[in-house]
């Protein structure tokens, strides 16, 4: 059997891996050239973690949305656009901000997100390839204690479902991360999730491509931008690239935010809108230094990881379309958040600057799975979760291609049509 790839961001790249592990002949069709940053996988902040399944559409979040009108130093912004994709995408956004959907939508994600990082071991004892993966855990800090303790009782929904969790004071954070400033007050501790991790999808897509070419039936088409889809049959029998035509017996869409304008030519909606993030990626100052955990700071809505040699800072949640333009003032928080927290870790005149684009879907759950064309395959809308979720989703798509049963429960995950 052959199969078509539609993306070659960390989701098609792990669904092309799960597929050639099953013995067919997979192609990788990637619009962007080799070694060029691709997609959110590019620039994303790294962090593993099942901790961050909460779904983003709850009933707080309206409050966060008021919050964040008020003070723009959170980093989230809605910028209007006369876009019915975007209203659309709103009010469903809001009429998943019940308490009970919050907690439906948050225990599938989280599910999810458990099975994906089992399944991310399984794949580097397979593979054995290098991503500079830390597991370190993660601290989620907050900068006074009252916050922390509402903190602590927030992780409590993901406890009950078995998250491993602890408490650290600020000396035991600063133990974690002794990258930060010492001796700051800055923080009152933080909860930490041990068993969560820290790496780089960029390096891992690549490195996993090609371990999947030199030791499986797989084929990485770079430059291959998928324009056009000819269909017979309710079934799709060739896509017109900017590199040729390909065919195939099956295909998986996972080219990330761009899915839902794909789709859109298949009549398919996918209620999928693209949510702007920013990096900056900066050499580390000491190489030398210990490894550390992942760190998010819980007031400011910065997160870090620390690849190898590398300070990879990350934020912002903004609304503006397939816009991944960015300005220097974009980077303002993160750098201000860096140099307030981390002042002589890094160099940051040497950092590089990156804006990407989150697929969202409303429910903040991934689209896995049939499609209403026969032969086509759905692994899109993983949003803030991706990286985490990529090899669970890649897996579950592959086992449903060769007709397996699942191992996660897939209705949650499949399209409403
Ligand atoms: C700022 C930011 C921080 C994030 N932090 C985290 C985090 O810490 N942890 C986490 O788990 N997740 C995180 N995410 C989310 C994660 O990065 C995404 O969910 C994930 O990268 C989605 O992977 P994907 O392969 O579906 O999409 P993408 O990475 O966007 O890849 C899609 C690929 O499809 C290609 N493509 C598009 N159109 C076509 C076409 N027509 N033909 C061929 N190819 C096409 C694109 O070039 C791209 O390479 C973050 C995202 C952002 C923006």
């Amino acid at each position: 059997m052959n199969v078509l790839v539609i993306g070659g961001g960390v989701v098609g790249v792990t669904t092309a891996y799960y597929l050639s592990q099953k013995g067919l002949n997979v192609t990788v069709l990637e619009a962007q050239e080799k070694d060029v940053d691709f997609g959110a996988t590019g620039g994303n902040a790294g962090l593993l973690a099942p901790s961050d399944a909460f779904a983003w559409a709850s009933p707080s979040a309206l409050k966060l949305a008021t919050k964040s009108l008020l003070n723009s130093q959170l980093g989230i912004q809605y910028k209007l656009h006369m876009d019915p994709a975007l209203w659309r995408w709103t009010a469903s956004f809001l009429s998943q901000c019940r308490s009970s959907k919050w907690v439906q939508n948050s225990d599938f994600k989280f599910r999810l997100a458990q099975y994906s990082i089992d399944m991310l071991a399984d794949l580097r004892l397979t593979t054995n390839i290098n991503f500079d993966v830390s597991d370190q855990g993660i601290a989620y800090a907050s900068r006074n204690p009252s916050d922390l303790k509402k903190l602590r009782s927030h992780f409590n929904f993901l406890e009950d479902r078995g998250l491993k969790l602890e408490l650290l004071d600020r000396d035991g954070l600063h133990e974690k991360l002794p990258l930060l400033q010492p001796n700051s007050e800055t923080y009152a501790g933080a909860v930490f999730s041990p068993n969560c991790k820290t790496g780089d999808s960029a390096k891992f897509s690549i490195e996993l491509g090609k371990w999947c070419v030199e030791n499986s039936k797989c084929r990485l088409e770079w430059g291959a931008s998928v324009e056009k889809f000819l269909q017979k049959n309710n079934k799709i029998s060739r896509v017109l690239t900017s590199k040729g035509e390909f065919k195939a017996d099956a295909y998986v869409l996972a080219a990330g935010a761009h899915s839902s304008i794909l789709a859109k030519q298949l009549d398919i909606k996918l209620p999928i809108y693209p949510i702007k993030g920013f990096s900056i990626t900066a050499p580390l100052i000491n190489t030398e230094s210990k490894p550390m955990s992942g760190f998010d700071d819980t007031d400011k809505l910065v997160a870090l990881s620390i690849f190898g040699d590398r300070l990879r800072i990350s934020s912002s949640a903004v609304f503006d379309g397939f816009n991944t333009s960015h300005q220097s003032q974009d980077f303002q928080r993160i750098l201000n958040l860096a140099k307030e927290i981390l002042p002589d870790a890094a160099n940051y005149s040497a950092a590089k600057y990156w804006a990407g684009l989150r697929p969202m879907t409303p429910s903040s759950l991934p689209i896995l799975g049939p499609s209403p064309i026969q032969n086509l395959y759905l692994n899109v809308g993983h949003g803030n979760l991706g990286w985490t979720m990529a090899c669970g989703t890649g897996k579950i798509v592959a086992d449903l291609i060769v007709n397996k049963k699942t191992e996660v429960d897939i209705n949650p995950f499949l399209l409403k049509v």
